[in-house]
């Protein structure tokens, strides 16, 4: 074996050769890395509620601006090092604003738009003062090459910690709604009827133009509380409301209690008309959750029957979007893809590029109701309103009192009931006129179900009431019904959210599925470890 010389003296050798194209390559990879671990990083973070996916364009784009940068540096600096290096800086400095903010709220506890107009402004000062001492210094001859490595390697191991995970996921579920997170949900409720779930059922298939089938509007009203909880609680009287809704044919089931405290365990469980069993919780249960709503059997069915199924979309994950539904109505924001506004909003352009707010959601989603389908085919329409559930963003005027794209406020607080009450009114006015506007356009008279998928947080349940007492705020629920005779006969006083369907489907196709024992399923925190059954006794 020949024992490479430590002289310099000789010329290249093929050794150094390949020693320089190994470095050269590492130097020109750095910056993709520093890019890439940003995509990445937001995605393990997130994982739970992304597919692998999501990921794909964000990290071409990323390619593409470092390839842009790459080239346009190489040019100013004349070396590679310096252009790398700078390249990674810039994409720091793009894709970890958010992050910089972030961290200052964390540290603060407040966030102000002054503070991060500044942090924005800093944060492009420093890139550009660097950037402007690397570029003079590699014209002078100074070589960035180790240091540009070093970056990259930093940003490989950023990426092999997110993918392996040692430490566990920090901030998993962060985009999702009501502190929504793993849920540990025991058999009890699939054991009702097994044989029900296990077989089948036939889809009777109706013809375009039957006029016995209705359109068929699923409205969810996030946290919109039964009567008597909104006046023990709110001191707010709901009747003149449920009077309207009577007066117009509604049934209100005014012993309703949802099945779980949270909108995605109670969104996947009344979709698909049966309670969550332990199979979907043990894997990855987030998302299992969302592709329960995303696709749950209740919209299919109706699909399959021959209707057509819009979705109003909200501005929340489970139904913002879905594979199943005809048209999405609603606001359509710039970026549809939710994991890429995420990305965005941790950059450098996080506000700049406008998102429908909250209140859009909730004004789009009562004209889209209102507004008259031109399709001959039934209508299947589901609309999840997150109102009056927080953020209150609307008076009871209807007009904007918080102006924020950001799905985010807390229940509780002094101000909150005076928020839920304006939201609520403002929804109980606006409904009644889009109920008007759908009766008055329709042929045959339509399905109407409005629905809280769960109760209230008053501010009292921060003050340590007993458990047995906030569960029975949390799970009273309003459940109202505007269906024809032979539905109306299967309905009760006490019927849960798990039944809307089983009852239509019974009353409306006559299909052979039976009702479910009425549970309600309530655990307090965010992921609701502590999930108990309670039996409808009281
Ligand atoms: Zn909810």
């Amino acid at each position: 074996m020949n024992v490479p010389s430590v002289t310099r003296a000789s010329g290249p050798r093929p050794d150094a050769n390949r020693a320089s194209i190994v470095t050269n390559v590492a130097t020109i990879l750095s910056p993709f890395l520093v890019g890439f671990s940003a995509v990445t990083w937001l995605w393990t973070q997130n994982r739970a509620e992304f597919g692998v996916g999501v990921i794909a364009r964000p990290l071409i784009v990323v390619a593409a601006i470092a390839l842009a940068f790459l080239v346009v540096f190489r040019l100013l600096a004349g070396r590679l090092g310096a252009a790398s290096l700078v390249t990674s800086l810039g994409l720091v400095a793009i894709l970890g604003y958010g992050t910089i903010v972030d961290v200052m709220t964390a540290l603060t506890g407040r966030r102000s738009v002054g503070a991060m107009a500044a942090v924005r402004l800093v944060d492009i000062v420093i890139l550009g003062v660097a950037i402007v001492v690397i570029l003079v210094l590699a014209r002078r001859g100074r070589s960035f090459d180790r240091t540009a490595r070093f970056v990259g390697f930093v940003a490989a191991v950023v990426i092999v910690l997110g993918v392996v995970r040692p430490l566990g996921s920090v901030a998993e579920m962060s985009l999702g709604l009501d502190g929504a997170g793993a849920g540990l949900v025991d058999q009890g409720g699939a054991d009702a009827a097994p044989e029900d779930l296990a077989l089948p059922r036939v889809v009777p298939e109706i013809a375009p133009d039957d006029a016995a089938h209705p359109d068929v509007y699923y409205v969810i009203l996030d946290g919109y509380g039964r009567a008597d909880a909104l006046a023990t609680h709110y001191g707010f009287d709901n009747g003149p409301f449920l009077a309207e809704l009577q007066q117009r044919g509604f049934v209100v089931a005014d012993r309703s209690t949802s099945n779980y405290p949270y909108t995605y365990l109670s969104l996947a469980s009344s979709l698909n008309a049966r309670y969550l069993t332990d199979e979907i919780a043990r894997g990855e249960p987030y998302r299992a959750y969302l592709s329960l709503i995303r696709s749950g059997s209740v919209p299919e069915r109706f699909r399959d029957r021959g209707y057509r199924f819009d979705l109003i979309r909200s501005p929340w994950a489970g139904t913002s979007g879905s594979p199943l539904a005809d048209e999405l109505l609603g606001p359509s924001p710039p970026l549809d893809d939710e994991f890429e506004a995420a990305l965005l909003d941790q950059s450098l352009f996080r506000g700049l590029v406008p998102q429908p707010s909250v209140a859009d959601y909730h004004l789009a989603a009562f004209d889209a109701l209102e507004a008259p389908s031109t399709d001959p085919r039934a209508t299947f329409t589901f609309s999840h309103i997150v109102a009056p559930h927080p953020p209150y963003v609307l008076d009871r005027d209807g007009n904007v009192v918080l102006d924020t794209a950001a799905l985010r406020g807390q229940w509780g607080g002094p101000d909150n009931e005076r928020g839920y009450l304006e939201q609520l009114r403002f929804v109980n006015a606006r409904l009644l006129e889009a109920i008007d506007r759908i009766l008055a356009a329709s042929t045959t008279r339509p399905i109407i179900v409005l629905q809280g998928d769960h109760g209230t947080w008053s501010s009292r349940y921060e003050v340590g009431i007993a458990h047995q007492v906030v569960e029975a705020e949390r799970m009273s629920n309003l459940n109202a019904y505007l269906v024809p005779d032979e539905v109306a006969a299967l309905l009760y006083p006490e019927i849960t959210p798990v039944n809307t369907f089983r009852a239509i489907d019974r009353g409306l196709f006559g299909e052979p599925v039976l009702l479910l024992p009425d549970e309600r399923w309530y655990g307090d925190g965010g992921p609701p470890s502590n999930l108990e059954r309670y039996v409808p006794t009281d």
